[in-house]
């Protein structure tokens, strides 16, 4: 059999994709890239990247008009959108020399601009050229889905393609869908002058999340302004960009008509497998979902899959983790790598919600020994100086101690929750993280003070009566 002309065969050139790229051919291995749109994905392009741009912006122009808060006279900024979105296209151009195809050409990678589709089970077929290699690796990630909502898309719904495209003003923005991409989409737009709606049909947002720490940022979006509507149906959307109006249902039925002038979807991604050629390279798809199993191979060993089109959680940093999992399979044959199962996510709101491990309510749904330890930045030094006082730190522990999981809700959660995700990687315990000295004042204390419950716990009346007889200690 003729050997393959690759080592690797990339498809789709987005977060995780160039990072199998990047590895592969730094490793030494010779890798193409199949790219039908440009180098970067949506998380340079229409995710991560312009979302929180655009967010940096909303803060500052919430902070101008509170800024009594920390003392100094408080101003209402006119916003210019079109401004705002050439800064958000400013950071995405700083950022695309790292994702350009000059970059991977001089890494050595075959840079192959065009969509292709599997001609066989070792064979991928992209603008009349036949590229045959050891390995594939799907990376095509996902795409929002346009709901089946009538008028919708005559409306001109806007979806993360082409929201960060706006020039015009947004006078009230519908967001259809209160998860993480809805919720920071409505906070940021409403800080940025528009009146903004979310309708969802959940009880409240980011329902993955435990309520209480939900709550926080819920409230914090109702003092900002964002009106919601949950539990409700959409019946139609009327109108066009501009001047249109959302029909929606409530569960008893009310129907209430919501006039506005841009609408955002925000509800329900889809994973990119369509038009591949997967039947020919034997690679199986049941509900729209490729199969694969622990290690992210296909059911055609040659193939993997990372990332968002891999179907589990959607994130960038799981697909750049896909991605040294399947490295490490392709090139050294290290076929027991697994993804980790210890995976942090955030939703950049003010204040930010971050969780690493078990929620709560799914310790609860697990059935196993646990214990809840809250605390609240109202007791950080750091949280006062700043004035960002909201939310508070939750930990899951089993009896032990070990830490089963981590919940932040607010300044900087984002940022906060990296220590307690080496925790959990490392299978530590509560005391452990009691007993790293954290620097003071910062608002990674919370990591330690919410820790440092757990210790406490363990301080009964009967304890504490053993210490004072032992060492002879005279107080109360
Ligand atoms: C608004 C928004 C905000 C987000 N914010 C965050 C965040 O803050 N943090 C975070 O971790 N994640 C965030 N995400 C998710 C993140 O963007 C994705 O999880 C990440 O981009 C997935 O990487 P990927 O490699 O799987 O797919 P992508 O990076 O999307 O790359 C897929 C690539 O494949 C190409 N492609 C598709 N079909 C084909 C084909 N048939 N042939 C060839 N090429 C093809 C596409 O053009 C694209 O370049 C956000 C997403 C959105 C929409």
């Amino acid at each position: 059999m003729a050997r393959p002309e690759f080592d690797i065969v990339v498809i789709g050139g987005g977060a995780g994709g160039l990072v199998v790229a990047a590895g592969g051919a730094t490793l030494g291995a010779k890798v193409a890239v199949v790219e039908k749109h440009k180098l970067g994905g949506d998380c340079l392009w229409y995710g991560c990247v312009p979302s929180k741009t655009l967010i940096k912006s909303a803060h500052v122009a919430h902070a101008m008009r509170h800024a009594d808060r920390w003392a100094i006279p408080p101003v209402d900024p006119k916003v210019d959108l079109a401004a705002v979105m050439e800064r958000v296209d400013g950071v995405i151009r700083g950022i695309e020399p790292n994702d350009s195809p000059e970059r991977f050409r001089g890494l050595g990678v075959d840079v192959i601009f065009g969509a292709g589709r599997f001609v066989g089970p070792d064979a991928f077929e992209v603008n009349g050229r036949r590229l045959t290699a050891k390995t594939f690796v799907l990376s095509t990630g996902s795409r929002q889905a346009m709901l089946p909502i009538p008028g919708l898309a005559e409306a001109g719904a806007l979806t993360n393609e082409s929201i960060f495209h706006l020039r015009e003003d947004v006078p009230h923005l519908i967001v259809i869908g209160g998860g993480p991409i809805g919720s920071e989409m409505a906070q940021a737009f409403r800080r940025l002058g528009s009146e903004v709606t979310v309708v969802d049909m959940a009880p409240r947002i980011l329902p993955r999340e435990d309520a209480d720490l939900a709550a926080v940022v819920q409230r914090s979006m109702v003092d900002d302004g964002v009106r919601f509507h949950f539990e409700a149906s959409i019946v139609k959307v009327e109108g066009a960009r501009g001047a249109l109006a959302m029909t929606i249902r409530a569960k008893d039925g009310r129907e209430t008509r919501i006039a506005g002038t841009h609408v955002l979807v925000a509800a329900g991604r889809k994973a990119n497998i369509e038009d591949l050629g997967l039947e020919a390279a034997g690679v199986q798809v049941e509900k729209n979902r490729i199969v694969s199993d622990a290690k992210l191979r296909t059911t055609n060993p040659r193939v993997f899959v990372v990332g968002d089109v891999a179907g589990g959680y959607q994130f960038t940093h799981v697909a750049e983790h896909h991605a040294g999992v399947v490295l490490r399979q392709a090139i050294f044959k290290l076929f027991w790598t697994k993804p980790s199962t210890v995976i942090p996510w955030c939703t950049y709101t003010d204040p930010e919600l971050a969780r690493v491990g078990l929620s709560e309510d799914e310790a609860k749904a697990q059935g196993g020994p646990h214990k809840v330890y809250r605390f609240a930045f109202e007791e950080i030094d750091r949280a006062r100086a700043e004035g960002e006082t909201e939310g508070f730190a939750k930990l899951v522990a089993d009896p032990k101690g070990r830490i089963l999981g981590v919940a932040i809700v607010g300044p900087h959660a984002g940022e906060l929750i990296a220590e307690s995700v080496l925790a959990i990687s490392k299978g530590m315990k509560a005391g452990d993280i009691s007993a790293a000295i954290h620097t003071y004042p910062t608002l990674a204390s919370i990591n330690r003070r919410v820790a440092d419950q757990k210790q406490k716990e363990g301080l009964t009346p009967t304890s504490k009566a053993w210490i004072k007889r032992i060492f002879g200690l005279q107080g109360a």
